[in-house]
């Protein structure tokens, strides 16, 4: 990958040198270019920025040395063989904000070009002839909410997220796949030795399902501790908003015991008809009692949908969803209770709820597995629709078929 940054600062880029990106750099797998965007004005005091049109405080980028600079970085590039323009990022607080998808989506560019501002930012013309004269797309990104002197800092972090995820600039691969961000949740606490730590005075303990040695207990305390420490510190990243349509107008969290009483009442109404179909009144979910309901919170992750809460309280729970790695079997993800209250079913929140279950299964799951009523004829549709197909032979409880589908 070829990048070029061109700065009032080029010495603010130095970092780039250093640690993982440095020896990237130097193991040829990424080139990087930084440009003095004063090389490219024609005055002997070598100026890059003027007073605004329409008043206001500060100082505004003088478009002449930004378009001569991107011209020049352009033919460079392409004399170089980077390929044909590269996309150019440009960094401001107003930009769309920078996630680990879309440093995922940059990571497969060839050639990206920043374009760090400084003052109150760069003449808007200047994106204009870089969109148009010279062809590029061009994308405006924010490192965060808050308002940084220029744009080096926000390069820096760009560059650094995006250089990471190529292959070979991370010694260990594998590492990038349960960090923060990846498959949307947090990542889980880590710890290294000692395992009791003397911290003058206060012993202090690594967890002791990680040094059981027990692969999928280990996995599972990992995925629950992501799940926990996301609901905690960034519910809007468990907002199924994020990956899942239909579901977005609802309140869609983790549920908590206060939820209890409203699954079991909407467990009961949705499992009625399937008892009516099997001529059967002992289906686990129609007999159960809130005392089941509340031990399965700890053993499953179950979400509670709910219609919109206001200032009179939480609103109603309208779908419910539980999921977990299968006990003892850690590439086997189990999804089950999955409810719709009847005046919301056929508009998708089921099949929505089924792809959100699917989304939280960790890495080693290979399997997606479900189960119902044999007689459910409505349900298996639905379920073979989502890609899953019936395993031969009775199902997990009686009266019920298994279902499985292979992780892609
Ligand atoms: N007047 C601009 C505004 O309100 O949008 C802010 C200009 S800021 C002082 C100067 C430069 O810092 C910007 O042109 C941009 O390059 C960079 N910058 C500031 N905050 C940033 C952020 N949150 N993300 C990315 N770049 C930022």
């Amino acid at each position: 990958m070829r990048l070029d940054v061109v700065t009032i600062f080029p010495d603010y880029l130095a970092p780039l040198g250093l640690s993982l990106i440095g020896r990237a750099q130097r193991a040829g797998l990424l080139s990087v270019h930084v440009h003095d965007l004063r090389d490219a004005t024609e005055d002997r005091h070598r100026t890059v920025d003027d007073t605004p049109y329409g008043g206001g405080a500060g100082m505004v980028m003088k478009p002449e040395p930004w378009a001569a600079a991107l011209d020049r970085l352009v033919e460079d590039g392409r004399s170089a063989g980077a390929g044909d323009r590269p996309l150019l990022v440009v960094p401001g607080p107003g930009g769309t904000p920078f996630t680990q998808s879309m440093a995922r989506e940059l990571a497969e560019e060839p050639w990206l070009a920043f374009a760090c501002g400084r003052y109150e930012g760069i003449d808007e013309r200047v994106h204009e002839h870089a969109a148009s004269t010279l062809g590029l797309r061009v994308e405006v990104v924010s490192l965060g909410d808050y308002v940084l002197n220029g744009g080096e800092v926000a390069v820096l972090a760009m560059v650094e997220a995006v250089a990471r995820l190529l292959p070979g600039v991370v010694g260990n691969a594998e590492s990038l796949v349960e960090e923060s961000h990846e498959g949307g949740l947090l990542e889980y606490p880590v710890y290294t030795k000692p395992a009791s730590w003397d911290d003058a005075g206060t012993v202090r303990e690594v967890p002791a399902v990680l040094l059981s040695g027990d692969h999928a207990a280990i996995a599972a305390w990992r995925h629950a501790q992501r799940l926990e420490r996301t609901a905690r510190r960034r519910p809007d990243l468990l907002a199924p908003s994020a990956t899942v349509g239909t579901l977005a107008d609802l309140d869609v969290r983790v549920a908590t015991a206060a939820d209890a009483p409203e699954i079991l009442v909407l467990q009961r109404a949705c499992w009625l008809p399937e008892g009516q179909l099997a001529n059967s009144w002992v289906v686990p979910p129609l007999v159960e009692t809130l005392d089941d309901v509340l031990a399965a919170l700890p053993r499953w992750t179950t979400y509670a949908a709910r219609v919109r809460g206001d200032a009179a309280g939480p609103g109603r729970l309208v779908g419910s969803v539980r999921c977990r790695l299968r006990p003892g079997a850690e590439e086997v993800w189990e999804t089950g209770r999955l409810m719709v209250a009847p005046d919301l079913q056929g508009r998708g929140l089921g099949r929505d709820l089924l792809a959100l279950s699917e989304s939280l299964a960790p890495p080693s799951v290979r399997t997606f597995w479900l189960n119902t009523g044999r007689t459910s004829e409505g349900n298996i549709r639905r379920y073979k629709r989502a890609g899953y197909r019936v395993v031969q032979g009775p199902g997990a409880v009686e009266g019920t078929v298994d279902l499985v589908k292979p992780r892609r």
